[in-house]
């Protein structure tokens, strides 16, 4: 139905769809929707049974919905079917296949990497920046060693064996890293918390579009 509504130009129809998108993504990082097992967050963008995630996207793009694209692009990317879903499609309730537009998924796929460095250079600098290394060296205040071991396995977890996109903007929670003591707990905490909000600001740059303070939600 929504996706009628833009086809055929009905106000009524296109406007639901653009509000229902405007809801689901945006306009700050707290409206992600892929929960941390890369699943779609059903409770927050409603899809009927003949439509999946693959049509939320597409929709999104047809719409040209410039400031809620990015969040859009970086739950593509966070999904946990990424990027087989990209190729071989997902499916609705009612068994419907649905793939994403070909010009998306070269774009997702372009983009990606950019994405994963940046998460790497913004909120979790801490993990990897020699510059932070007080971080376990200065301001720790446990065992230095038991903090190093919680921080690679914390690595193996966030980073591997693919890179958990949906960490970078997420609320700060402990369980990223169990087993650091409570100073670098904290600053891992602050350091998080300011690389996510520098993410945010990067991310439509990051897909290749101009900053938020220059795009349009719509423009037909
Ligand atoms: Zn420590």
């Amino acid at each position: 139905m929504l996706r009628l509504g833009h086809k055929y130009n009905f106000a009524t129809y296109r406007e639901e769809a653009v509000s229902r998108l405007q809801d689901a993504f945006g306009p700050d990082w707290e409206t992600v929707i892929v929960n941390e097992t890369g699943d779609i967050n059903t409770d927050r963008i409603y899809m009927d049974e003949a439509h999946s995630w693959s049509d939320v996207i597409n929709l999104a793009y047809d719409l040209r919905l410039e400031r809620t694209l990015p969040l859009v692009y970086f739950n593509a990317i966070a999904h946990k079917y990424y990027p087989a879903y990209l190729f071989n499609g997902t499916k609705s309730e009612d068994g419907t296949l649905s793939k994403v537009h070909p010009s998306i998924r070269q774009h997702l796929l372009c983009s990606q990497d950019l994405l994963f460095l940046e998460m790497r250079r913004t909120c979790f600098s801490w993990m990897f920046d020699e510059s932070v290394e007080p971080l376990l060296g200065g301001v720790c205040t446990g065992r230095r060693s038991a903090c190093l071991t919680a921080l690679v396995t914390a690595i193996g977890k966030i980073f591997t064996p693919k890179q958990r996109i949906n960490y970078g903007l997420a609320v700060w929670d402990e369980n990223f890293v169990p087993g650091l003591c409570k100073s670098c707990s904290r600053a891992a905490e602050k350091s998080f918390e300011e690389g996510r909000d520098i993410l945010w600001g990067k991310l439509p740059v990051i897909f290749g579009m101009k900053p938020w303070d220059s795009l349009k939600d719509f423009d037909l």
